[in-house]
């Protein structure tokens, strides 16, 4: 077996890994960027989405304060377009102990963390009486005594982990999604010389050489170290979410749950998130499970301060596990969003680094302490450029026009222009704005490889009715004039099916679960059907057996129930 040589690999294209591939890849370094699922399948696309400031370090750290705010500043500027502004209300309520006090402390509090928000393009905060609050939101409890506002960014999360993804590849690096860490290669001294992965689309083992391995595999990071006998350890942190596909409310709104843990109710881009929880969790990584338990802990504290949030039907979930750094004693709120470099010379595997903690909003600067080090010891005088450069798309945005323009623009940049080949490309999903083109651009730049892998690069199947209407349509689009086996593609459809059904579960119950298990048997069948008439005249054209007509996929979209 050749092995491929590189200056670094690294393993795990959640945000971490990704910034860090892009990092090194825009200093000149030859970099191989493994995933074993598609980009961004763990923490990074599971998360609530927020570039924070970096306000809760304000009590005891105000150094990492104003880093968080540079840095955020930062992502603000390489990726206008991914990021929405958030006012959020705090609101304070009349059965708070000490209602009239609480309201002045969190004034002071925020009037602190003014000072900070120009490094954001933050606005400053504002005092609201109740008057004001009920005026700005009508949904919430009307013995709301005022509140104060805080702003704060909101990302595409997934998009965001994407384009450093596809940058690094646009500057040479070799990213190979679906591809697994089998095994490390040691040289005679024990140091890490490179890796053995496995291709889960190909079925092939291929080895890769590099003199420095970066493990940035998230909640994952000790089970990989554990091939080389290296236990590290961190908190694994549990943390659902629901999602509306509409928003709910006008403002971002902190609330609490009933033991008092602070969560968000966010409009975030036109759907509305609700979340999260914190659990230390101690069971397969692979397979999180929303649970009914959690739902109803969330919607609880939802409904503490939004009455109204039950006429509202809840869309899906989604759950993540943190790589939250280790710490004994600590309630999971209490733990260190901080992050950490592991060099495991330390554990005789010299030539590996592991990656512990971090943020979202802190990923770039993570991405440039490591590429530092790496670059240093390869003897690379690069600058880190990643704060300055933009990511792809998001140089040269112009104005927005229609509003289909806006579900482009906000998901491509500059580059919608490349995803709208025609003006009169039909509409896949209706309830995201997804057309026939976006799918197959998507498919063709954006290190995509499945069916599934265009729902969150889209939108695809992430509005109200969960794919039901569309995953057979996009299909037919994503594969276009492929002759892909039938059964392929049936899998396909099935994966992607499965996977948004998976995340409405738990939200399903009595008639609600019953319709759905039927439209999914008849979405199903109807695209099977489907695809063996396609199949089966493209097959009479080989052969010149009679095939039979084959109905067109939009015709599922104008009667998407019959
Ligand atoms: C519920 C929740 C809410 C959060 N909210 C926010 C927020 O609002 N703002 C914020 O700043 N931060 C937030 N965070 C934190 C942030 O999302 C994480 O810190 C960050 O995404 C971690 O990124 P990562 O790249 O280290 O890990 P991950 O994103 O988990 O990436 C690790 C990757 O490694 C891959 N992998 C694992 N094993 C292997 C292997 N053997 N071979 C190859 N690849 C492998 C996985 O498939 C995965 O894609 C939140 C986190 C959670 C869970």
């Amino acid at each position: 077996m050749q092995a491929a040589e590189f200056d670094a690999i690294v393993l795990g294209a959640g945000i971490n890994g990704s910034g860090i591939a892009r990092d090194l890849a825009l200093r000149g370094l030859r970099v191989a960027l493994i995933e074993r699922h598609d980009i961004a399948h763990g923490a990074s696309s599971n998360n609530t989405g927020m570039i924070h400031g970096g306000i809760r370090y304000l009590r005891y750290d105000v150094a990492t304060t104003k880093e968080s705010c540079v840095d955020a500043g930062y992502i603000e500027r390489i990726a206008p377009h991914l990021l929405t502004r958030i006012p959020f209300v705090f609101p304070i309520f009349s059965d708070e102990p000490m209602g009239r006090l609480l309201l002045e402390g969190a004034e002071t509090f925020f009037e602190a963390y003014d000072h900070f928000q120009p490094l954001k393009g933050g606005k400053k905060h504002c005092r609201l009486t109740k008057e004001e609050v009920l005026h700005l939101e009508p949904g919430l409890r009307h013995d709301v005594i005022g509140g104060v506002t805080l702003d704060e960014w909101g990302v595409d999360a997934f998009r965001l982990t994407l384009l450093n993804a596809i940058d690094a590849h646009e500057h040479g690096a070799d990213v190979r999604t679906y591809n697994e860490l089998v095994d490390f290669l040691r040289d005679a001294d024990g140091r890490v010389v490179g890796v053995k992965v496995f291709d889960r689309q190909q079925k092939v083992v291929s080895e890769l050489r590099a003199p420095v391995t970066i493990n940035a595999t998230g909640a994952w990071g000790p089970r990989v170290t554990a091939k080389l006998g290296i236990p590290y350890r961190l908190r694994q942190g549990k943390g659902v979410h629901i999602v509306y596909s509409h928003r709910v409310s006008n403002v971002g709104l902190i609330i609490k749950g009933v033991d008092g843990r602070q969560m968000f109710f966010l409009p975030h881009q036109n759907h509305t998130v609700v979340g999260t929880t914190d659990d230390d969790y101690y069971s397969d990584l692979d397979a999180p499970v929303v649970l009914e338990d959690e739902v109803k802990y969330i919607l609880q504290a939802a409904r503490h301060v939004f009455p109204s949030i039950d006429k509202h039907r809840p869309s899906y979930t989604y759950v993540g596990v943190r790589p939250t750094l280790f710490g004994w004693g600590k309630n999971e709120d209490a733990l260190s969003r901080e992050h950490a470099f592991l060099d495991h010379e330390n554990d005789g595997a010299a030539g590996l680094i592991s990656i512990m903690g971090g943020k979202l909003a802190s990923y770039r600067i993570l991405a440039e302490e490591v590429s530092d080090i790496v670059a240093k010891r390869l003897g690379n005088t690069a600058k880190c450029v990643t704060h300055e450069q933009p990511l792809p798309g998001a140089a040269n945005i112009d104005g927005i026009k229609t509003l289909s323009e806006l579900a482009l623009k906000r998901r491509f940049g500059s580059r919608a222009d490349h995803a709208t080949v025609s003006s009169k490309s039909s509409t896949v999903c209706i309830c995201e704005d997804v057309s026939h083109d976006s799918i197959r651009y998507s498919r063709d730049n954006e290190l995509s490889k499945r069916l599934l892998d265009m729902c969150k690069r889209t939108g695809l199947g992430m509005g109200a009715c969960g794919g039901m209407h569309c995953l057979h349509a996009a299909s037919a689009a994503f594969r276009g004039g492929e002759t892909h086996s039938l059964k392929r593609r049936l899998v396909e459809l099935k994966d992607t099916m499965d996977s948004r059904f998976k995340a409405r579960r738990t939200l399903l119950f009595g008639a609600n679960l019953q319709t759905e298990e039927l439209s999914r048997a008849k979405h199903f069948l109807s695209g099977g059907l489907h695809h063996f008439m396609a199949w089966a005249n493209a097959d009479e054209k080989a052969t010149g057996v009679a095939g039979v007509s084959p109905a067109p996929a939009e015709s599922f979209l104008t009667r998407p129930n019959e």
